[in-house]
C-alpha cells in the first residue's frame, strides 16, 4: 500500500511530473541526436612542464541545429540513467580511434596520445574489452596512443571486474588515467593494485591553488603520492600562470586548461598545433 501510495503521489505531483516529462524529452532528443549525427568530439591540449604538446583529451559536444550546444554535464547523467550512454560511448570511442588514425599519418600529431572519458556503465559492459579491441584492430591504430579516463567510483564500484578489464587492455598497450582524482574515496591499497598510468588532479583543487592553503596541501600530496607510485600526474583546469608555476615547482608532469587552450573542434585543434610557437 505504501509503494502504491508513493507512486500515486509521484504521478500526480505536478512538479515531479514536469521533471519526468523533461527527462523523457531529453531522452528522445538524445536518441535523435545519435541518429542525426549531432555529436562531435572537441580536443583539449595537454602539455608537459617544458610546454611541449603531448596529447589531448576528447570531450563530447552535442550541437542541436536550433538549440546550439548542450553541456555534457547536463546530458551525460541522463544518458547514463537511460542507458543511452552505451551507444553514445561507442560513438565516442569509434570517433576517437578514427581521429587517432588520422593523427598517425601526420608527423605533427603522430606522437600524441588521446584521452577518452569512459562512463561506469560503459566500462562495466561484459563485452567492453572485446568491443574496444575490435575497434583498435578495425581502425589499425597503435593502442599505446589511446588512454582511457575512468573515475574512482567507476573503478571502485566493481573493483575486481574492473581491475581484470584494465589488465587485459593494458596488455595490448592501452593506458589508464584516474579522472577527477581526489574527489572520491580510493584507498592506497587499491591505487597500488590498479594498472594505472596517470592520476588526474581534479580542477576543483587547482582552481584556488594560490589563495587556498588546503587545496595547495592536497595538490602537493596528490603529486607526491603519484610520483611515489610511479604514476605521472596531470592537472586539469589550469587557467593561470601562477597555477602552472606552483604545479611545476611541485613536480606535476602535465597540464591541461584554458591557459593553454579551450577544447577545440578538430580543425581548430590542428590549426593551433600547426601555428608557429609565439612565446
Ligand atoms: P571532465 O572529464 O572532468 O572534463 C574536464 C572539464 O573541464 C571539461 O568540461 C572541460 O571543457 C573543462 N575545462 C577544461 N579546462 C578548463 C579550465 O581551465 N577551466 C575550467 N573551468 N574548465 C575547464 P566539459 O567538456 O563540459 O565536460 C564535462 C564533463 O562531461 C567531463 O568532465 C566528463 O566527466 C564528461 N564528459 C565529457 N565528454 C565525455 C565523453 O565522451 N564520455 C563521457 N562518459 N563523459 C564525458
Ligand atoms: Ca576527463
Ligand atoms: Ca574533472
Ligand atoms: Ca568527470
Amino acid at each position: 500500500a505504501k509503494t502504491a501510495g508513493r507512486n500515486a503521489v509521484r504521478f500526480f505531483d505536478p512538479a515531479m511530473q514536469a521533471i519526468l516529462v523533461v527527462r523523457m524529452l531529453m531522452e528522445s532528443n538524445l536518441r535523435a541526436a545519435l541518429a542525426n549525427n549531432q555529436f562531435q568530439l572537441h580536443y583539449q591540449v595537454q602539455v608537459n612542464a617544458d610546454g611541449k604538446l603531448i596529447g589531448a583529451e576528447a570531450l563530447l559536444r552535442w550541437k542541436h541545429p536550433d538549440r546550439g550546444f548542450t553541456s555534457p554535464a547536463d546530458f551525460i547523467p541522463i544518458a547514463e540513467e537511460t542507458g543511452l550512454i552505451l551507444p553514445i560511448g561507442k560513438w565516442v570511442l569509434e570517433t576517437a580511434c578514427a581521429q587517432l588514425k588520422k593523427w598517425e599519418a601526420d608527423p605533427d600529431t603522430a606522437e600524441l596520445t588521446l584521452a577518452v572519458n569512459v562512463s561506469a556503465k560503459q566500462f562495466q559492459q561484459h563485452d567492453f574489452v572485446d568491443t574496444l579491441c575490435d575497434m583498435v584492430s578495425r581502425h589499425q591504430i597503435n593502442p599505446t596512443r589511446l588512454k582511457l579516463e575512468l573515475t574512482e567510483s567507476t573503478i571502485l564500484d566493481n573493483v575486481d571486474a574492473t581491475t581484470e578489464k584494465m589488465h587485459l587492455l593494458k596488455k595490448i598497450g592501452i593506458a589508464f588515467s584516474m579522472d577527477d582524482f581526489g574527489t572520491g574515496y580510493s584507498s592506497l591499497a587499491y591505487l597500488q593494485r590498479l594498472p594505472l598510468n596517470q592520476l588526474k588532479i581534479d580542477q576543483s583543487f587547482v582552481r584556488d591553488l594560490s589563495e587556498d592553503e588546503n587545496n595547495a596541501t592536497i595538490v602537493r600530496a596528490i603529486i607526491s603520492l603519484g610520483v611515489n607510485l610511479g604514476l605521472n600526474v596531470i592537472a586539469e583546469g589550469v587557467e593561470t600562470k601562477a597555477q602552472r608555476a606552483f604545479l611545476i615547482a611541485h613536480n606535476c608532469y602535465a597540464f591541461q586548461g584554458y591557459l593553454f587552450s579551450r577544447p577545440l573542434p578538430q580543425e581548430g585543434f590542428l590549426a593551433l598545433i600547426k601555428e608557429p610557437a609565439s612565446n
